[in-house]
């Protein structure tokens, strides 16, 4: 752990403050006590006792004289004292007036007191006033006491001590991430350029898959300190609280560059602003801050801000513009080779029979996440503990996936094998029916882990280069693939799923695009049946037409589909081996990268039909 600079000197503060305080409350207080012990007479008036004989006792300090009348009746009345002056004659008065003399022991006590009445009391009031400071603090909403500076929230590390070789399976999101860890080795060099650094990137997944390992990976990869904060941390603190941790965080932050600033949970402040006027205030602000921070701040010195969430949808726009966190890296559900390297990073440390076999254990563990297999790995060495045992078995390893893994199966959705079956066709149709067809784009990837936002499996398309035009012929073929998923589950099953709402949707829109907007059915030729004219309020197209032609829009949108769909069921009819073959391989390893997938076929075609 790291305490910035400022936390000390803070403290220090603190300190002389408490200390300052204590020393005029116990001076006060002594202060009065002594009025009501001692009084004080003048010199002449101590002479005039003397001659009056109304002395019976003097006692001579260093530099006053305590003395004791004979009408003093008990040890409540006040001790009278006064100066002593250069008076050689002194002793000689008293010894006349037979007056008892002797050195004081007063000034002893003083001396004492020095102890008793200044020291302790002090140290004592401080105590309470830290105490009693400190139980307010937290009662009020920990750090009314540190007016806006953080002492307990924000965790800086100056060594993360993780680094990449510690977050498996996540190959992507570590590429994605390298860039910006390189950023932080050389700032300089980049600086020196002219290049903008990146200011920020959205770690986007379901939790426990390693969004904050990442982060901490990223600042140990490029050995720079880590500052962590946690959304949450935000919500329940006072007006203007958040805020100001917010400018604290930055300043300390900039203080170290370069380094990381991590903020977990961001949905918690990042929610979009708007919408209910009674809205969070204090969230608002603490938002309005990060924003003008984010903008603020000279990213060249090389401060990088990651955030995490698991609910991207709910944040708000604003965070996502460029030159704030306009970088998202998805951390997903470790698939199957991703699982098993998990366990291995996992397993490092633990003792292990030769029995133990983690493919197979990664291979029962479907749509869990990283948390969940280290979980599995220290149920499993606990329960070999428990037994006496010294080494991990695949038993032990066995048992815990059933223990972690059938709690959250109710909760999480994790597929059945026929579920992961269907699935595996679906994304397969997709998938081979853009490779069949001669205007698509090549497939990147497919997979049926599930996903973060909804659906159970992907396919993933990505364009060769940047088009700015689409043909019909284009625009055909795609809804083709969009619609070969429902069509790949008909030619293989004899039952369909409600798996395909979303390609639907988007078949429908496109479509429906083709007849109002690009002019490219016969029937209406080039005639214009939507526009975008209101863009920039809500996107939506307006329709202008008459209803009898709204009904036939309709209809052209329908003939599109209907199509479409045939096509894609007759193009996965004909190949149907080859649809079987890459779902078996599909089911078996979760994910396909474009090149395997195109490997399968390739070898395929190559024996021949
Ligand atoms: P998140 O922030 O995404 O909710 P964490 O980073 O807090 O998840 O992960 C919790 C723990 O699970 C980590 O400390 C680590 O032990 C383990 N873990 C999660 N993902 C991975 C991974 N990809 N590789 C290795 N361990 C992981
Ligand atoms: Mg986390
Ligand atoms: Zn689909």
């Amino acid at each position: 752990m790291l305490n910035g600079k400022k936390f000390k000197n803070n403290k220090f503060i603190y300190f002389i403050c408490y200390a300052l305080l204590a020393i005029i409350i116990v001076f006060t207080v002594n202060e009065y006590f002594n009025g009501l012990k001692y009084e004080h007479i003048k010199y002449s008036d101590f002479v005039n006792y003397i001659n009056q004989n109304k002395i019976s006792q003097v006692k001579i300090g260093k530099d006053k004289l305590f003395i004791t009348l004979k009408s003093k009746q008990n040890e409540e009345e006040k001790i009278l004292y006064t100066e002593k002056l250069n008076d050689p004659d002194l002793i000689q008065k008293l010894d006349d007036a037979n007056i008892k003399f002797d050195g004081s022991s007063q000034e002893n006590a003083v001396m004492k007191n020095i102890f008793t009445g200044w020291i302790l009391p002090v140290i004592i009031l401080m105590f309470f006033a830290k105490v009693i400071l400190g139980a307010l603090g937290k009662r009020m909403g920990s750090g009314v006491m540190s007016f806006g500076r953080n002492t307990a929230k924000i965790y800086a590390e100056n060594e993360t001590g993780v680094n990449f070789e510690d977050v498996a399976g996540q190959e992507e999101a570590k590429e994605s991430l390298v860039e910006i860890v390189d950023f932080l080795h050389n700032s300089q060099k980049y600086a020196s350029i002219g290049a903008r650094l990146p200011k920020g990137a959205l770690l986007v997944g379901p939790p426990g898959t390693g969004k904050t390992l990442l982060a901490k990976a990223v600042a140990g990869e490029a050995k720079v300190p880590f500052f962590s904060i946690s959304g949450s941390a935000f919500v329940e603190m006072f007006v203007g609280m958040g805020a100001a941790r917010v400018r604290d965080l930055f300043q300390q932050a900039q203080e170290k560059a370069p380094c990381i600033v991590f903020i977990d949970e961001i949905d918690a402040i990042g929610k979009s602003r708007g919408g209910n006027v009674s809205g969070n205030d204090e969230r608002e602000q603490t938002l309005n801050q990060l924003l003008a921070e984010m903008d603020g701040f000279d990213s060249s010195k090389g401060v990088v801000i990651l955030a995490a969430t698991n609910r991207p949808e709910v944040l708000d726009k604003a965070l996502l513009r460029p030159g704030r966190f306009d970088r998202r890296v998805v951390v997903d559900r470790p698939d199957l080779k991703g699982r098993e390297d998990i366990l291995k990073v996992h397993i490092k440390g633990v003792k292990v029979s030769k029995d133990v076999d983690l493919n197979a254990i990664a291979k029962s563990t479907p749509g869990a996440v990283g948390a969940d297999l280290a979980n599995i790995i220290n149920e499993a060495a606990l329960k070999a503990v428990k037994n006496n045992r010294y080494e991990v078995t695949q038993d032990d390893l066995q048992n815990a996936v059933e223990l972690i893994i059938a709690g959250k199966e109710k909760k999480d959705r994790i597929l059945s094998p026929e579920e992961k079956r269907q699935v595996a066709f679906h994304e397969v149709g997709h998938a081979l029916v853009a490779t069949l067809l001669k205007h698509t784009d090549p497939v990147h990837k497919i997979t049926i882990v599930p996903r973060t936002m909804g659906s159970l499996g992907y396919t993933m398309q990505l364009p060769i280069e940047e088009k700015y035009l689409i043909t019909r012929e284009e625009m055909i073929d795609q809804i083709c693939v969009m619609l070969a998923g429902r069509a790949a589950e008909e030619v293989r099953f004899s039952s369909i799923s409600t798996g395909a709402a979303n390609d639907i949707e988007r078949a429908t829109e496109t479509a429906r695009s083709m007849v109002t907007v690009y002019g490219m059915t016969e029937r209406f030729d080039m005639m214009a049946l939507e526009s975008m004219q209101d863009k920039y309020l809500d996107g939506r197209p307006v329709r202008n037409c008459s209803a009898e032609t709204a009904s036939i829009i309709d209809e052209e949108t329908l003939n599109i589909i209907k199509q479409c769909h045939n096509k894609s069921r007759e193009l996965l009819k004909n190949n149907i081996k080859l649809l079987e073959k890459i779902s078996e391989e599909l089911i078996e390893k979760e994910t396909l990268m474009g090149d395997e997938f195109m490997g399968i076929i390739r070898m395929y075609r190559g024996k021949g039909k």
